[in-house]
């Protein structure tokens, strides 16, 4: 299927990527609904897909999920009531052309708005897949001075945060620029990278990228697995040499209708994470963003999953679940406070037993004096 291309060459694989309901026949049987939208979201909707990704996908079956966070389907351009295209306020936070300032100590800067797969769930859709939008007030070519310019001014921000789209489009030379600038800011504590790349295209994670992030530690980096399929040999090999590079690297995944919103699926890729020392750091409740309604599901969905996950897994497999909203992530929480009184605390336990623990208060006050 690769023909005359080097099948592990990144860029080959970036060159090759599928874009067309023919290329894509090669890989899967295309179902008529899917040609239907691929056609039909033309000049709206971006849509590629690496020839790594399209590999993973399930040639007969159209639920396949790797094929619904990769293919456009029809529910996609059926505009949902209340959905928006910055439901989360990134617009608002915006300080420069790149910068999303929200929390106090740390930033977003959007590198660039090019991804290898265009996720149909993407929460910043309207700057990666949507053909007609996007967040910067200028274009991405302008010089990155101004971004820089307002860290420098702000030795509030302790951690800057690169993503996009993805910032691993860029080539090795220009990602260095980026980091080696931010790395001379004598305040900026740690600089994290969001990147899908070790999913969809892992060949990108090369030993030369790996030393070249190296050089400029503490780098964390945040991937986004969201099935147990996208476990694969090579995505494992990418996440270790990163590792073994000292980049720690950590998983934020989105709770996805008909992908992911049941608790085996769910177990299967925190325990498939562990496995290739990938720590899972959030699960994010589905944004009601345009274009993404369709993936959403009841919180409950996600308070249900939760609850079949703590206590009865490795705690560290268990990532935070969190809603994004315009002022911030908000954890979500299992409610394990029964009742609080001058008697004591009553708390539920993981397997639901009623646990009474008395004079809590007045222990803690002894304990204080002593
Ligand atoms: C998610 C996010 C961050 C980082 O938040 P953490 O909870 O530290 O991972 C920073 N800025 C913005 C705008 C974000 O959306
Ligand atoms: S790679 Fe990330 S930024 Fe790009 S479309 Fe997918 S989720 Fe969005």
């Amino acid at each position: 299927m690769s023909g005359n291309w080097d099948w592990n060459n990144w860029r080959a694989q970036f060159r090759n990527r599928i874009q067309t309901v023919e290329a894509l026949k090669e890989y899967i049987q295309v179902s008529p609904e899917e040609e239907k939208a691929i056609r039909k979201s033309e000049g709206l909707y971006r849509w590629a897909v690496t020839p790594y990704y399209a590999s993973l996908m399930d040639p007969n079956d159209p639920n396949c999920p790797i094929r619904l966070q990769a293919l456009p389907t029809a529910e996609e351009l059926v505009p949902n009531m209340y959905s928006d295209v910055d439901p989360v306020g990134d617009m608002k936070y915006r300080v420069t052309n790149r910068i999303i300032h929200k929390y106090p100590d740390r930033i977003v800067m959007l590198v660039t708005e090019q991804c290898s797969v265009y996720c149909r769930h993407c929460t910043r859709k309207y700057h990666t897949t949507d053909v007609n939008g996007t967040y910067f007030e200028r274009q991405e070519a302008e010089s990155f001075e101004e971004d820089f310019k307002y860290i420098e001014k702000h030795p509030e921000i302790r951690d800057v945060l690169l993503t996009g789209g993805d910032p691993l489009t860029y080539s090795d030379e220009r990602l260095e620029h980026i980091i080696s600038r931010l790395r001379s800011i004598p305040h900026v504590e740690i600089i994290r990278i969001g990147t899908r790349y070790p999913v969809l295209l892992p060949q990108r994670i090369t030993k030369e990228f790996c030393e070249m992030l190296e050089k400029y530690h503490p780098v964390w980096l945040n991937t986004h697995f969201n099935h147990p399929k996208e476990i694969t040999e090579e995505s494992a090999r990418a996440c270790d040499l990163l590792l073994k590079h000292g980049v720690p690297v950590q998983n934020q995944s989105v709770l996805l209708k008909g992908i992911n919103d049941d608790l085996e699926t769910m177990k299967a890729l925190l325990h498939g994470l562990l496995k290739i020392r990938v720590r899972p750091y959030y699960l994010y409740h589905c944004d009601n963003v345009t274009g993404v309604s369709h993936f959403m599901t009841p919180l409950e969905k996600g308070l249900e999953i939760l609850r079949g996950l703590v206590g009865f897994t490795t705690g560290f497999a268990i990532p935070t679940y969190v809603l994004t909203t315009i002022n911030g992530k908000i954890p979500i929480s299992l409610d394990t406070i029964i009742s609080y009184t001058e008697e004591g605390l009553t708390l539920r336990s993981y397997e639901g037993k009623e646990t009474f623990i008395p004079y809590l208060q007045h222990q803690v006050t002894v304990r204080s004096e002593v």
